[in-house]
């Protein structure tokens, strides 16, 4: 058979078999095979290795769109020495990932402006290139889903659709009372519980979180089952956001 043949079977049998890395650079790796003497086993593997590559790239961008982060945010561009309570080591080994093996949660509590969305954004990114699902929501939107789910009969379907994520970043637990809400966000939180991990930001320290859910019975059965197995860290410096506004304007903190 003629050469062109074999290529077009190739084109061919790469988009069946679904082998897009595969069929972009197979041709280049042949011809270098050919120029380098490289055997015919080593050339396989380099053209395996290349779909397996391809593959992993495209998985990290669906991942990454499916997550929702509103910014991308690396640890690269966190300045840790800004809050210097914060447990660098623990931080960058969460980063790791081995939380959500273990289906454990984050809580991160602080003032506003102290980083906490960004490392929340951070630890989520990281997940993605280890290999995880993650979806990014701030408490508002998802208690906005919860409820709308629930008056369209819906809600248990909503809440299984969830069951897809080795972790969800809930973003901004706040002042804002959540009335008939706060069940929701607590049946959320107790069906996710030991089925996945969930990373929380939040101003309010534990003690207040009765203002939001009002039920005390609910919040302290909320508060068993977020902080069981879980890592709690504390943004307690003063506001990034605020001293980097000082240092604008001119003025010295
Ligand atoms: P929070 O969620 O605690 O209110 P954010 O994470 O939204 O705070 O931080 C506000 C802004 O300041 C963001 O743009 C964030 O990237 C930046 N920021 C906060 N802390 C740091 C830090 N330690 N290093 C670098 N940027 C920071
Ligand atoms: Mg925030």
């Amino acid at each position: 058979m003629a050469e062109e043949i074999y290529t077009a079977m190739i084109e061919i049998q790469c988009k069946e078999l679904r082998m897009p890395g595969l069929r972009k650079a197979y041709a280049a790796l042949a011809r270098e095979a050919t120029d380098d003497g490289h055997s015919m086993v080593r050339f396989l593997s380099a053209c395996l290795t290349e779909e397996l590559e391809s593959r992993k790239q495209s998985r990290l961008q669906t991942y990454t769109q499916q997550a929702k982060f509103p910014v991308h945010k690396t640890f690269e561009e966190f300045d840790f020495t800004a809050i210097p309570g914060l447990p660098k080591l623990r931080l960058l080994n969460l980063a790791g990932g081995q939380f959500i093996q273990g289906k454990e949660n984050v809580v991160c509590m602080g003032p506003s402006g102290t980083g906490k969305t960004h490392v929340a954004i951070a630890i989520g990114m990281s997940a993605i290139a280890a290999g995880y699902r993650v979806r990014f929501i701030s408490v508002m939107q998802l208690v906005q889903e919860l409820l709308q789910a629930e008056s369209e009969f819906r809600l248990p379907r909503y809440l299984r659709n969830w069951d897809k994520y080795d972790l969800v970043c809930l973003d901004e637990l706040g002042y804002v009372s959540l009335s008939q809400g706060g069940t929701l966000l607590f049946q959320f939180i107790a069906d996710r519980y030991e089925k996945g991990s969930l990373l929380m930001t939040t101003n309010l320290e534990f003690a207040r979180w009765v203002d939001v859910f009002h039920d005390a019975t609910l919040t302290t059965a909320l508060l068993d089952r977020l902080t069981h197995h879980s890592h709690i860290l504390l943004f307690d410096a003063e506001s990034y956001r605020f001293r980097e506004s000082q240092q604008r304007s001119g003025v010295t903190a």
